[in-house]
């Protein structure tokens, strides 16, 4: 296996090739979390937290992955895709966060006077990601303070609220509003230096000064900075030597009146394993925390994500999506993401029962509200032909329109009539209605299809097969 390092830049800049390629969601969703596990004699293998992604990749959009890693290897001759549970992992070093680093919407958008984020050199790798924005956090009663908290900061910088320490749940937005200082300081002043740097990366950072002998100029570097961001103050638990730095960094930024910003799963008395005088230095400031949003503020949440989509969906299904996802915002917009992702696929729009389906495959059978769970495994509630069209197509892998359309192809007749069938029998509507849900249809060619399929099915066993299947999804 190659070193890490190395082979992610490869990985990552076939990514940036593959990004224009494939329509977002669907990158942000497969492309997560993935890494490039080994490149040998042509073979090119890359890592995948599940099953899922692993059959995206290699079945729909193995095209456009192949090729964007041509444009960067063309000595690559195959692809093969690996399912690494590690990867599922959050401190697995190994996987690309694709969220940050293509953080730019579709269109890049620059805004008027906005630097590119000036980092101190060497210090930190890690850029500010344009995307976290004070003026795209959604406010409610859960984080109202910490918003507001994080708008005084940047507007002034050291002279408020130092340091600022906020505090919460995984997925309730630190990180977000933590950038978000970070972009806004930039933005209004653009000659000031601001560093946002994961407590992780920060005690790397001194293990590698330490290890080249070379702590003076990492303390000169730090000392030039106007803000010091850092994420997830937790993990300098038990670090002691960087403990030890953070805190003389730290004292040096405060005693000129430079501002800092800290982030951390806790309050600063629950880390416990963190020297006390650091902790005191924390609560010398404001703390604040995010606590997860109520439902109104998930439903904004959500409404203001499908804006930056560009995806209009159903207020229900957002509503449906809003009321069950109760752990993380990450979460919220993580079932957001796979619910537009699916639709897409499907050439239609995700209804509650595709959002149902996800979050049975999140495991949360027990707790979905709004909708007849059982719906899922059987009994379903078959009412029209829509409801068998959409069973169907999605048993064959098409999209609902090919039944509905004129194609004359085999793949798509077939579901086509299994369709007409099932509708006819297990529903029992009329040939004529049948034929105006299948997109005007004559009733003749129902009657047909009809005919034609009972014939088919008492000798070939593989469409036989196929019914019971489709069957057995209608609670049959
Ligand atoms: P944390 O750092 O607390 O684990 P993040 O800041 O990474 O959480 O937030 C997870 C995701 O949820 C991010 O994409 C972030 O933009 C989004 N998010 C969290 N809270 C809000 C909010 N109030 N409004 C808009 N987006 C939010
Ligand atoms: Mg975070």
């Amino acid at each position: 296996m190659q070193d890490t390092a190395v082979s992610n830049e490869l990985w990552i800049r076939i990514l940036e090739q593959v990004e224009p390629l494939v329509k977002r969601p669907h990158f942000l969703t497969w492309f997560q979390n993935t890494t490039l596990l080994m490149y040998e004699d042509g073979v090119l293998k890359v890592g995948v937290p599940n099953l899922f992604a692993k059959d995206w990749l290699e079945q729909k959009l193995n095209g456009e992955l192949f090729s964007a890693i041509q444009m960067v290897e063309p000595r690559v001759q195959r692809l093969d895709v690996e399912v690494d549970p590690q990867l599922s992992l959050p401190d697995d070093v190994r996987r690309v966060d694709v969220n940050k680093l293509f953080a730019s919407d579709k269109k890049p958008r620059k805004l008027p006077g906005r630097q590119e984020v000036k980092l101190v050199e060497g210090v930190s790798s890690k850029c500010l990601n344009p995307k976290y924005r004070l003026d795209k956090f959604i406010i409610g009663p859960s984080n109202r303070l910490a918003h507001a908290a994080c708008m005084a900061v940047s507007q002034s910088p050291g002279a408020l609220y130092n340091p600022l320490f906020i505090y919460g749940g995984v997925g309730l937005g630190k990180t977000h509003l933590l950038q978000a200082i970070g972009n806004e300081i930039i933005s209004y002043n653009p000659e000031k230096v601001v560093v946002y740097i994961t407590s992780e990366r920060f005690t790397n950072e001194i293990v590698e000064a330490i290890g080249k002998r070379n702590s003076k100029s990492f303390k000169d570097r730090y000392r030039k900075v106007d803000c010091l961001i850092i994420d997830d103050v937790q993990f300098l638990a038990n670090k002691d030597r960087t403990q030890e730095e953070f805190f003389h960094t730290f004292n040096e930024l405060y005693d000129n009146n430079k501002q800092i910003v800290i982030s951390s799963d806790r309050p600063p008395k629950e880390l416990n394993q963190l020297e006390d005088r650091l902790v005191s230095r924390f609560e010398m400031g404001m703390i604040v925390d995010v606590q997860f949003p109520d439902y109104e503020t998930r439903l904004a949440i959500l409404h203001a994500k499908c804006r930056e989509h560009e995806v209009l969906i159903h207020p229900e299904v957002l509503e449906f999506i809003a009321l069950n996802v109760h752990d993380s915002v990450r979460e919220l917009e993580g079932v957001l993401v796979q619910a537009i992702a699916q639709a897409q696929l499907e050439h239609s729009t995700p209804t509650v029962r595709s959002v149902a389906k996800i979050l049975k495959k999140l495991g949360r059978t027990q707790d979905i509200h709004g909708f007849d769970s059982q719906n899922l495994s059987g009994n379903r509630n078959m009412k029209t032909s829509m409801d068998v069209i959409e069973l169907v197509a999605q048993h064959y892998k098409l999209a609902p329109e090919d039944l509905l359309s004129e194609s004359r192809k085999r793949q798509v007749i077939i579901p086509r009539q299994v369709a007409m069938y099932l509708t006819r029998n297990e529903l029992g509507l009329s040939y004529e209605q049948i034929g105006e849900d299948f997109g005007g249809k004559n009733h003749t060619t129902v009657l047909h299809s009809c005919e034609k399929m009972e014939d088919l099915l008492k000798r070939d066993k593989i469409l036989l097969r196929d019914v019971h299947a489709v069957k057995k999804e209608m609670g049959l």
